[in-house]
């Protein structure tokens, strides 16, 4: 199947580029004047504030990012913007990690189209373009800033799935790496650890393109650069890992992820463990699905000082293994991609069990 694909229209990339958000807002002609902030909770007491242009009458919303998105916190953005008549803004602008990106992604679409959050898990349903939006990334790695969805869980039915939509993609992007400076030496490996995982689930999978392998093997070879340095937090890398993200959300429209996602949305999903630090304790059990990718992960990790935990599924009760073996082989779409379409006779309820204990 050849794939109609959309890219992001604009982005502007370099150090310092955050500063002309304010003139690309004052172009933008819209009936309202008021802009809505999603803002990393981290930056809330930094500098960073005083430098947006902030107006009076601007909502800002500062993030939290200990939950990843669950599909209720947007719908209550929603209402607030709703109560407040707030719900049709000239831009909504997110700056922050993933959590945020994504938060700003959904909220726009919401405001919208009718219903809420849950409706709109899953391909192709929203039908109205959503509000002009901004993404501005203070970490890279996930790809949200470039992607076609924006991840949320529905914490009633456990799914957790995004709004995959040519209109969630960013109108625009400010890709300034100067704003990943502060990032905490862990987060920033298992952050730009997601663009390198995904990467090589798709070139190892089944179902490929030319313009999805591209888009991964450039993204690969940026991440090599990146963490196989001394300094992985550089200037010089900083930028790499920038551009290696947003490749990696290029790719994730043009491809599919393998083994490991879908194990560590499982543990995501029963044990709320966070995406990127996921990923890294389950490819500590992904020796036999990716041999060469390991070893490459593992040095990587140990270059950089990284230890990434483990043994947190290690003794967990018949229940709770069940529980990750379902919300895991729900993810189908990338199991067939890496283990073919009877992935099902190969990995069992015994063999996935064994697979978390070893992480
Ligand atoms: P995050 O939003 O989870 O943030 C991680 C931590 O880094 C937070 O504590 C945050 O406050 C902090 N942080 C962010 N920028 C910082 C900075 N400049 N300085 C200091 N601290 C900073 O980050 P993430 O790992 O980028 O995102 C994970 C989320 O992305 C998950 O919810 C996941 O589901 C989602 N995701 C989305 C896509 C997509 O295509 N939409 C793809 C993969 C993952
Ligand atoms: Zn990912």
């Amino acid at each position: 199947m050849i794939n109609n694909s959309k890219n992001i229209l604009n982005y502007m990339f370099g150090k310092g580029a955050i500063e002309n958000l304010g003139s690309i807002l004052n172009n933008k002609k819209s009936e309202n004047n008021y802009v809505v902030y999603y803002i990393d909770e981290y930056f809330e007491k930094s500098e960073l504030i005083s430098k947006l242009p902030i107006k009076d009458n601007d909502e800002i919303f500062f993030v939290q990012t200990k939950d990843e998105p669950k599909t209720q916190f947007i719908n209550k953005y929603r209402d607030i913007l709703v109560e407040k008549n707030k719900n049709n803004p000239k831009a909504i602008v997110a700056i922050g990690g993933g959590i945020t990106l994504d938060t700003g992604k959904a909220v726009s679409n919401l405001l919208t189209n009718e219903g809420n959050a849950e409706d709109y898990q899953g391909w192709n349903l929203v039908k109205n373009p959503g509000i002009y939006k901004i993404g501005i990334p203070t970490i890279s790695g996930t790809g949200a800033e470039g992607s076609r969805t924006c991840v949320m869980t529905n914490a009633k039915s456990g799914l957790k799935l995004g709004m995959n939509s040519d209109f969630t993609i960013y109108d625009q992007l400010i890709l300034d790496p100067d704003l990943t400076k502060s990032v905490p030496r862990e987060q920033y490996f298992y952050t730009g650890m997601d663009t390198y995982l995904h990467c090589i689930e798709s070139l190892n999978g089944e179902f490929r393109n030319a313009i999805g392998d591209a888009y991964s093997r450039q993204a690969i070879e940026l991440c090599r650069d990146v963490f196989m340095s001394d300094d992985m937090m550089s200037d010089e890398n900083r930028e790499k890992l920038m551009i290696a993200s947003y490749f990696g959300g290029c790719a994730i429209a043009n491809s599919f992820v393998g083994v490991i996602h879908p194990f560590s949305a499982g543990l995501s999903v029963v044990l709320d463990t966070h995406h990127c630090i996921g990923n890294c304790i389950t490819m500590n059990a992904m020796e036999e699905f990716y041999p060469k990718e390991y070893k490459e992960f593992k040095e990587m990790a140990q270059k950089q000082g990284i230890e990434i935990p483990k043994g947190i599924a290690a003794n967990l009760d018949d229940e709770t293994y069940l529980k990750l073996y379902n919300s895991t082989v729900i993810h189908e779409k990338p199991l067939s991609n890496a283990l073919g379409a009877n992935f099902k006779n190969m990995l069992t309820l015994e063999k996935a069990t064994e697979i978390f204990k070893r992480m």
